[in-house]
């Protein structure tokens, strides 16, 4: 039987507990999941593409079926390249539901075998964003029950004056 693989396409920057908690509980629905982290997404990220996968890589070593790898360019043409017709998104607020209603419609426009697959956040996590905590850590606040504890760590270091 093939293996049924998912894409979860994102910025990452950093990776909080909702996205893992996503990555969790899609391994329940597929056997591999890709957490493919988008280079030039942002124009300023806190963490370079390296620094981000290293920073997934350590949140997920408790977790079978997981790689970090990094894409650039066309979902589309990255999903194509891994042989792979599954993209994983988490949805949050009714807010973000236009946002991805959007990619997913162009995503599928562009290939039609595309499906993307959605699952809704955890209650604990509704309101967790990576912008949040970047700009929480940013000035000297602490949300050690948002992230990851390596993720924790290098965010203490990176805005340590
Ligand atoms: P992007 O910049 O493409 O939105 P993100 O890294 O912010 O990338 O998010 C990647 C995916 O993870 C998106 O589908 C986003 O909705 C989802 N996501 C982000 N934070 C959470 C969370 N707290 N709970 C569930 N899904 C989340």
């Amino acid at each position: 039987m093939n293996k049924k693989l998912a894409i979860y396409p994102g910025t990452f920057d950093p990776v909080t507990n909702g996205h893992i908690d996503i990555v969790a509980r899609a391994l329940d629905i597929f056997d591999e999941v890709i957490i493919a982290v988008l280079v030039n997404g942002s124009k300023e990220p806190v963490f370079s593409v390296k620094e981000r996968l290293a920073l997934i890589n350590q949140s997920t070593a408790h977790l079978r079926g997981v790689k970090a790898e990094s894409y650039d360019g066309l979902l589309v043409d990255y999903l194509k390249s891994k042989n792979c017709n599954v993209v994983l998104r988490g949805l949050r607020v009714a807010t973000d539901l236009e946002y991805e209603f959007q990619l997913a419609t162009a995503n599928n426009m562009m290939d039609p075998g595309i499906e993307t697959v959605f699952l809704m956040t955890s209650a604990n996590y509704v309101f967790l964003t990576s912008s949040v905590v970047r700009e929480a850590y940013s000035h000297g606040g602490l949300l050690p029950k948002f992230v990851p504890p390596a993720v924790h760590e290098a965010l203490i270091n990176k805005f340590k004056k």
